[in-house]
């Protein structure tokens, strides 16, 4: 497709742009996607202040997209265009000792779309057709922008695994926090607790099937906990902030014998100060997840199609191209919205 697009693009720390640039041409196995919908993330931030390693600039960014295949590249089968899809955005090598193991995320050569190369906060974006999953007849392509951190939620619920009758603590309503509250009630918990300082984001909490809610900053957490959970506290706690404070109470208030998940991104140079003690005398189990890839990417895509998960009980702005810069920069002070995505076409 010959012509000129918007893209949203990253040319030096905080320096975002929305350009004008050519229409990419899908290569060997590519498909071209017309893009629909297009998710904002607290990682995008990260990138643009320069936290998160973007070698490739400038760089079109978005790794949370939905659209419609315009166009094939040689070899790409077997989907059609008009197919509307979503992208996993790992992309690997698949012959590595990670790629053979089922884990390509740890792939020496692994790149992600908005991260490495071009993504989807831009009106077109080619992509290996490897990588996409064509939506279910009458799938809502605005919903499926919200497919990625679902599954990167997925991921992590498995990592954690939750059983029948677990209380939880979920340390921060943000998108994420508020997916885990979601997808804990789906997996059996008992009581899903949220601990988030913002009542809107206590609000949504609530209203998305948390169980109780509690303004750390008001509200003497442990005290809490202990009158919910038989003095003892959580039996999991999911951090979904990526502060060292969060980090420090999820590991003090998980009871003895509980687990804790590592979800929230903390900086890459922040440090915790531990005591080993903890984790030995606790028997605490301390599980990392760092992105959904392989079959969370269907397995959200069903929880969404099939109505156990509403993503737009979280998406609570939706905004246009042009306004993707500035509503990336807001994430850094303003609280007024929890989700935004933008609707690049229709
Ligand atoms: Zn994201
Ligand atoms: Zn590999």
């Amino acid at each position: 497709m010959q012509g000129t697009m918007q893209a949203v693009r990253l040319h030096a720390p905080g320096d975002i742009r929305l350009d004008t640039i050519d229409i990419p041409t899908p290569g060997q196995s590519e498909v071209l996607v017309k893009v629909v919908r297009s998710g904002i993330c607290g990682t995008d931030l990260h990138i643009a202040k320069g936290n998160f390693p973007a070698p490739n600039l400038p760089l079109t960014l978005g790794h949370e997209f939905s659209g419609v295949i315009v166009e094939m590249g040689a070899g790409a089968s077997p989907m059609n265009v008009g197919d509307s899809v979503v992208v996993d955005i790992n992309i690997a090598c698949g012959r590595c000792f990670f790629c053979r193991r089922g884990q390509k995320l740890f792939c020496p050569t692994v790149t992600q779309l908005g991260v490495h190369r071009a993504g989807g906060l831009a009106e077109y974006i080619a992509v290996p057709a490897e990588n996409v999953y064509v939506l279910p007849e009458g799938f809502d392509v605005d919903a499926a922008a919200y497919v990625e951190p679902l599954a990167c939620a997925v991921h992590g619920q498995d990592r954690i695994g939750i059983t029948f009758g677990d209380r939880v603590l979920i340390i921060g309503g943000g998108p994420m926090g508020l997916a885990h509250v979601a997808l804990s009630k789906l997996a059996g918990a008992s009581a899903v607790i949220v601990s988030e300082p913002d009542a809107t984001r206590r609000a949504l909490a609530t209203r998305i099937g948390a169980d109780h809610v509690v303004d750390p900053f008001a509200t003497n957490l442990d005290e809490y906990l202990a009158s919910l959970t038989d003095g003892v506290g959580p039996d999991v706690v999911i951090e979904a902030v990526g502060s060292i404070p969060t980090y420090e109470t999820a590991i003090r208030v998980a009871r003895r014998g509980g687990k804790l998940l590592a979800y929230g991104a903390a900086p890459q140079s922040a440090e915790l100060t531990i005591r080993p003690f903890d984790i030995y005398a606790k028997e605490l189990t301390i599980v990392g997840s760092y992105a959904g890839t392989y079959d969370t990417w269907p397995r959200a895509i069903t929880l969404i199609a099939t109505g156990r998960f509403d993503p737009s009980l979280i998406v609570d702005s939706v905004r246009s191209l042009d306004e993707a810069a500035e509503a990336i920069r807001a994430l850094e002070h303003d609280r007024s919205t929890v989700k935004v995505q933008i609707q690049v076409s229709r």
